[in-house]
């Protein structure tokens, strides 16, 4: 059988010629579905966010498996899964990997389906001018300023954003640069993948090529040791030859406790530019440019309505924004007060903190320490994979409050007691080990971060 990607094009055109869905519904729900795989009788795609995946499922989902019938021959499922999952960017990681200038509309989770990550785009205020004019300026003429660029801020602050507009940028008005756009997390996996297979002098040979390297949440490589020192390698030697690096974190250098001394004296030695959240000017005009961006015209006091509301996420203000298309869109209701308090009644709802699993905090701990997380799983005594179940339980009854005994389940048969006398070593060594300390709670915060 054909995959599904290729079968795609196949399927997207059978829905569009379908009279009930319209055009603008085409563009907005069923455009934007990315085709993954077939697994169990089931056809799995991806979309953005949680709030697509749930329009689709109740409106769309019929049409899609029709689709799947008439293209594909056979009856399948469906399955959606949202690029807000807990676990899907790691998934979809090592399968993106890192690309080559990403075409800023390919690499899931990042892209924005509607509009561009350019400058353009961009709004300007008092909390994100000076990185903003940074990046500008790095984006006019690589290596030309500030080497590397460490941009820095709390999540949904507009990061990515400027590090895409960058890429954009730079790819505009010199094509044939070599530019590579990745994650500190999707570097870690790479890393760990290559030392698996005894293929690092292809990972080094990668990333040296390039005349700009841009590495989004670098948080991610602190704490994980051979990361660290290969990633402090490529950096010299593209610093040496004069090539641009860019990085983001949600934390400043100096806050990455794990981080090794030299990497952090080399992410200093440039410019540091922190976001802060926007004020409520820069809130409004956000909102107001999404509007226009999606198409949906919102007035000035709707907007500054929301904007009162929604205060340190430009994320949510874009979700806000986009939730009252769709309940133009699916309800024909026109933007309103009542609208957008609904929108903003979602989004408050949505962003109650992720449930942490134990399987992202396992994969984490087994990251950072070395070690696999089947070995974190299992009953194996080795001192250094001890070490790493005891920080996993450790973490994982930190942040997830889960009781002793169904943490005792997650980690084999360990009884509640084993739990309770791996916590209390951990929170022993902690206390006497200051480095120790700093690598708990960089995992602490890598998790909760995401
Ligand atoms: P971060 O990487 O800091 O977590 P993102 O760059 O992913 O945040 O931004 C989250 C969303 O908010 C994106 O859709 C982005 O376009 C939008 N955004 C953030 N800041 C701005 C801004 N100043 N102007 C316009 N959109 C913004
Ligand atoms: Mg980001």
């Amino acid at each position: 059988m054909e995959t599904i990607k290729e079968a795609w094009s196949g399927i997207l055109e059978y829905l569009h010629q379908l009279e009930d869905i319209s055009e603008v519904a085409y563009k907005v729900w069923i455009s934007c579905i990315e085709p993954h795989s077939i697994e169990d009788g089931e056809v799995v795609v991806y979309v953005h966010t949680n709030f697509q995946r749930k329009i689709i499922s109740q409106h769309y989902a019929d049409r899609l498996q029709e689709a799947f019938e008439q293209v594909l021959g056979i009856p399948l499922g469906l399955k959606i899964l949202s690029g807000e999952d807990e676990g899907t960017s790691s998934s979809t990681a090592s399968a993106a990997g890192t690309e080559e200038f990403p075409d800023p509309g390919n690499l899931f989770g990042q892209k924005s389906s509607d509009y561009e990550y350019s400058f353009e785009n961009f709004i300007v205020g008092s909390s994100n001018k000076f990185a903003h004019a940074a990046a500008q300026a790095v984006a006019s003429k690589p290596a030309g300023y500030y080497n590397p660029l460490f941009i820095y801020g709390g999540s949904g602050l507009g990061k990515t954003h400027l590090l895409y507009a960058i890429c954009n940028e730079i790819k505009r008005n010199q094509p044939d640069v070599k530019i590579i756009y990745t994650k500190g997390e999707y570097i870690a996996n790479e890393l760990i993948e290559a030392i698996g297979s005894g293929t690092t002098p292809d990972f080094r040979a990668k990333y040296r090529q390039v005349d700009v390297l841009l590495v989004d949440d670098i948080q991610f490589i602190a704490g994980k040791t051979s990361t660290q020192e290969e990633f402090f390698h490529t950096f010299d030697a593209l610093h040496q030859a004069n090539k641009q690096i860019v990085l983001t974190s949600d934390r400043p250098p100096r806050e990455i406790s794990t981080l090794e001394e030299r990497l952090r004296t080399r992410f200093e030695m440039g410019l540091l530019a922190d976001i802060q959240p926007p004020d409520l000017e820069t809130r409004i005009a956000i909102i107001k440019r999404k509007a226009q961006l999606l198409e949906i015209s919102i007035s000035d006091d709707i907007a500054e309505y929301i904007a009162t509301q929604l205060k340190s996420n430009v994320r949510q203000l874009e979700g806000a924004v986009k939730n009252m298309r769709a309940q133009y869109l699916l309800e024909g209701e026109q933007p309103s007060l009542i609208t957008a308090q609904n929108a903003i009644r979602d989004i408050r709802n949505d962003s109650q903190p992720v449930p942490v699993t134990v399987e992202r905090i396992i994969n984490e701990v087994a990251r950072t320490m070395n070690v696999s997380p089947d070995d974190i799983r299992s009953t194996k005594r080795s001192a250094p994979i001890s070490q790493a179940r005891q920080v996993a339980a450790y973490v994982v009854r930190a942040i997830t409050a889960m009781p002793m005994k169904s943490i005792g389940q997650e980690f084999g048969t360990r009884d509640h007691s084993t739990i309770v006398y791996a916590i209390q070593k951990v929170e022993a060594r902690m206390e006497k080990d200051p480095s120790f300390k700093g690598m708990v709670s960089d995992i602490v915060k890598n998790i909760s971060e995401k």
